[in-house]
């Protein structure tokens, strides 16, 4: 996956995602990466969300829009949302997951299960 997850001067959060695919994929199989609240989702309230990992399983759970659906009607910090949904909505779920978001506010979250995930940081002020 190649993920973005991006906040404007303007107050706009947005969100993308590409993929590769997965090995040894079935003719025919739709990823997650293609499908709005699960590859991505972004809402000025209140996050955008890039996912990375098993598409089935983040298919699943609607990995993007859950984060911000937390955040909303369970009024979670993006912190505490990624990590209800991670560490315990999908604590028995097999597959990889991983997601990178960033709130109005300019926090950014890493949050995976899986071993590693490859990530960067970049703020317009340089930090
Ligand atoms: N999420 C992708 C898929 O399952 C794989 C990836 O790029 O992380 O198709």
């Amino acid at each position: 996956t190649v993920g973005a997850v991006a906040l404007d001067k303007n107050g706009n959060l947005a969100a993308a995602t590409s993929t590769g695919g997965t090995e040894f994929e079935k003719a025919g199989r739709i990823g997650d990466s293609s499908m709005a609240g699960i590859g991505s989702y972004a809402d000025n309230q209140f996050c955008a969300v890039s996912t990375t990992g098993d598409g089935e399983s983040l298919i699943r759970h609607i990995t993007s829009f859950h984060i911000a659906a937390l955040m909303e009607y369970k009024e979670l910090s993006l912190q505490e949302a990624c990590d209800f949904l991670i560490d315990i909505k999908c604590k028995n779920e097999k597959g990889d997951m991983g997601i990178l978001s960033i709130d109005p506010n300019a926090e950014v979250v890493f949050k995976f299960n899986s071993e590693r995930m490859h990530r960067g940081c970049k703020s317009s002020d340089g930090r």
